[in-house]
């Protein structure tokens, strides 16, 4: 299993396909990952697989890490096009992830105005104000809704809290008033299920059809997002049976989101 757990709380520079120039801020601990969903095709593999031993950094760890790295970055004449909130598992989960945000943007603004704060989030904590509330106060508020079905979420996100409830999800998405760009993983493929007595059954985990874009396009247009990304597997995952979506399959779901009037990119 080729899986990759970043380094903490900084990482990268790295070029991103959809974000440009990024320097990571991991807020999770450096040894392994912590996320409230268990998503099947998770670049960082299973969270059973991945259990942390160490602490995650503290806001002061944040803070003096990325600025470090700034100033280094301005002496090599490299200017970030984002500083992203990503890697090993939900940054939004961190107790001081507003306090976080404020010290971000005030370095953002110290050492390089022009790039861009994003913050890629599963979306599980926004009902809570001061997430809420700090993400309104970030560049791209970029937050995972990679179908309605609950019955798909369950097999392919499957959330780490039996309250999950998508309908709740979508009118939090939507309570940023467009505030929001939806990040959506399109794919195919199958993945072994195990019950408790270990069990196993092969599910299709393919979200290309219109039982599940249709779905997913209305609530779109009811969320009414600045942007919407949609995207496919593009590095190794913990479940080797998971396939690509075409070119052709991501292109249509893009043009059915562009004839909404929201704006949409496809990466392959
Ligand atoms: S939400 Fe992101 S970090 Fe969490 S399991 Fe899914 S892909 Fe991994």
């Amino acid at each position: 299993m080729s899986t990759v757990i970043y380094p903490s709380p900084i990482f990268g520079p790295i070029h991103s396909r959809r974000l440009g120039i990024s320097l990571g801020i991991n807020l999770m601990p450096s040894d392994g990952k912590v996320c409230t969903f268990n998503c099947i095709y998770c670049e960082c593999g299973f969270n059973e697989d991945f259990r942390p031993k160490h602490r995650r950094p503290t806001r002061e760890e944040v803070a003096a890490g990325l600025e470090a790295k700034l100033k280094e970055m301005h002496t090599q004449g490299v200017h970030p096009d984002v500083l992203t909130f990503a890697g090993n598992g939900e940054p939004t989960g961190h107790p001081d992830f507003a306090g976080i945000i404020d010290d971000t943007v005030s370095l953002r603004d110290k050492y390089c105005p022009d790039a861009k704060v994003s913050v890629l989030s599963n979306s599980t904590f926004i009902d809570r104000p001061a997430v809420h509330d700090a993400l309104m106060k970030v560049d791209n508020n970029i937050l995972k809704l990679d179908t309605v079905d609950a019955e798909y979420i369950s097999n392919v996100d499957r959330p780490t809290s039996p309250a999950y409830d998508v309908r709740k999800i979508i009118e939090g998405i939507r309570s940023f008033n467009g505030h929001a760009i939806i990040q959506t993983m399109f794919m195919k493929g199958t993945f072994v299920r195990r019950s408790g007595d270990g069990t196993p059954t092969t599910i299709d985990v393919s979200n290309v059809d219109e039982k599940y874009v249709k779905p997913w396009l209305d609530a779109v247009k009811y969320i009414a997002p600045q942007e919407v990304m949609v995207y496919t597997i593009d590095r190794e995952t913990p479940d080797h049976d998971l396939r690509k979506a075409s070119h052709e399959e991501l292109d249509t779901i893009r043009d059915r989101v562009i004839a909404l009037g929201i704006p949409c990119t496809a990466s392959y």
